[in-house]
């Protein structure tokens, strides 16, 4: 959550200059690549183009949250994720845990029994994949060797999961869950952070090493021979830049599919619009030790035959009676004696835009729906529902590809970068995203799970065959 608003970028150049490198967007995956490659690498003359306050459009709606809990058809995600994790542990240590990194875990929760099967099976995958080990608990027994998550910090902390498969022990550990839940995944190397912190200490290390920051709009990308050769800025003081370069990074968010336009570059992409709602818990229902939790079930929202009969009869509210969507979740938000809890429930997720709209659309019925949703996760929330507290509601976009993983590396126009595309995972993804874009401008030594996020992932036919598998093409 933001804070406080960060100040514009400051306005330090010439009309017509040069640099070694231009990153358009200074967001999370921006700084993070700034970050790389000037501190760890020492590339000097980085400018950092954003027309916004940095981390302000979308890095600042986030939930914070990371994991490297990605049971998926490859190890690719879990590999970026546990580098970013160790990138994430490492700097926390550097500065005194500035960003306020925990090691809170997930927990997947269903109350369907044949689910079970199924989150038993993803761990096991996940586990072969390098998420950590899992310990299965089938009776309370068993439970008593599970180490709970600690209020703050990340150190001394099991990774893999827990997995909980009777319902007494559920209860004993996760007391603030709907009876019903019969099955629950406690994934550990998982948690939160202030992004904003995290941004703004990256920011500042990268500045101090000489990145130079550029308050504007990118408006062109100018190429020569099939290569960069410069990019136009349109000034915050209204004056126009143009800076000669070879290197020219998209890190802009929302807007990377407008942005690599400007260099001759289509980028698959599209937004989608998700909203989170945060409110002061004044009851106490929900644990503040609690970790990220997730209802794995779709579910209906509870209304009155009489409700529900009105909502039915009007075309604008009968989704309100139908089944929506898996996916629900919440967290406590701050330590001590706060009670803010953020929730989110994605069942805007088949709002698709190609270009995302600002300010977002307005959802009227976005905190009621929520609350009443969540009550099915924690039912001690009712009387929230009854009673609808004040909520803050804000959002952002994920803008995503198709299969839902990040582009991270060159494009066909040499010396145009992309690093984008990061969905609902972006803070979490941005620390090794920026690892891995260094060494591709840099020309070092690749890791194998590199090539899952290049864009020219959708010319190897081996690639496009699994995502077929996928239910995908690469054709947005
Ligand atoms: C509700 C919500 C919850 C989320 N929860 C999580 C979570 O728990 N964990 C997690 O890891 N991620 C989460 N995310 C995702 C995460 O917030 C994003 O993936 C991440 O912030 C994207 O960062 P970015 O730098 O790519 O984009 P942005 O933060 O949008 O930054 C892009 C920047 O580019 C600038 N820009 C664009 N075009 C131009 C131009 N032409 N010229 C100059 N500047 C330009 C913009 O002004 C902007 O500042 C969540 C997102 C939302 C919306």
């Amino acid at each position: 959550m933001a804070n406080s608003t960060p100040a514009p970028l400051s306005y330090a150049m010439d009309t017509k200059t040069r640099a070694e490198i231009v990153i358009c967007g200074a967001g999370i995956a921006g700084i993070a690549a700034a970050h790389e490659l000037a501190v760890v690498h020492g590339v000097r003359n980085i400018v950092l183009v954003d027309q916004e306050p940095p981390m302000t459009l979308t890095s600042d709606k986030s939930t914070e949250a990371y994991r490297n809990w990605w049971p998926g058809p490859d190890n690719a995600m879990v590999t970026l994720m546990n580098r970013s994790i160790d990138m994430l542990e490492s700097w926390s240590d550097a500065s005194a845990n500035q960003f306020l990194l925990n090691r809170r875990g997930y927990v997947y929760a269903t109350a369907n029994a044949a689910k079970a099967e199924q989150l038993l099976a993803d761990a096991a995958l996940a586990e072969t994949q390098g998420a950590g080990s899992v310990r299965v608990y089938r009776n309370s027994t068993q439970a008593h060797t599970y180490q709970r998550s600690a209020h703050r910090g990340f150190h001394d902390h099991p990774s893999g999961a827990d997995i909980f498969l009777d319902q007494s022990s559920i209860r004993a550990h996760f007391p603030y869950l709907a009876p019903n839940i019969t099955a629950v995944v406690h994934a550990r190397r998982c948690g939160w952070m202030s992004g904003q912190q995290l941004g703004m200490y990256l920011l500042d290390a990268a500045k101090a090493a000489g990145v130079t920051t550029l308050s504007g709009r990118v408006s062109a990308v100018d190429t020569s021979g099939g290569a960069v050769s410069s990019v136009m800025v349109l000034g915050a003081d209204g004056g126009e830049h143009t800076i000669a370069t070879s290197t020219f990074i998209n890190c802009a968010g929302p807007f990377a599919r407008e942005v690599g336009a400007l260099a001759g570059v289509h980028l698959p992409l599209f937004s989608e619009m998700h909203l989170k709602a945060a409110f002061e818990d004044t009851l106490g229902v929900i644990d503040r030790n609690a970790g990220l939790v997730i209802l794995d079930d779709a579910q209906s929202l509870h209304w009155s035959d009489e409700e529900r009969e009105e909502l039915a009869a009007d075309d604008e509210t009968l989704w309100l009676t139908l089944p929506l969507p898996a996916g629900i979740h919440l967290r406590p938000e701050g330590y001590g004696h706060n009670q803010t809890v953020l929730m989110l429930w994605d069942y805007h997720s088949t709002h698709r835009y190609s270009v995302p709209i600002f300010p977002l659309e307005e959802d009227a019925l976005y905190a009621e729906v929520v609350m009443r949703g969540m009550v099915a996760l924690a039912p001690g929330l009712e009387p929230y529902v009854e009673r609808l507290p004040h909520m803050y509601v804000d959002g952002g976009y994920y803008t995503k590809t198709e299969e839902n993983r990040p582009l991270i590396g060159p494009t066909a126009v040499r010396g145009a970068y992309v690093n984008a595309a990061f969905s609902g995972y972006g803070l979490m993804a941005a620390p090794a995203a920026g690892e891995l874009l260094a060494a591709h401008i840099l020309g070092l030594a690749l890791p194998e799970h590199a090539a899952a996020f290049t864009l020219d992932r959708y010319e190897r036919p081996e690639y496009l065959a699994q995502l077929a598998a996928w239910g995908g093409t690469g054709q947005l």
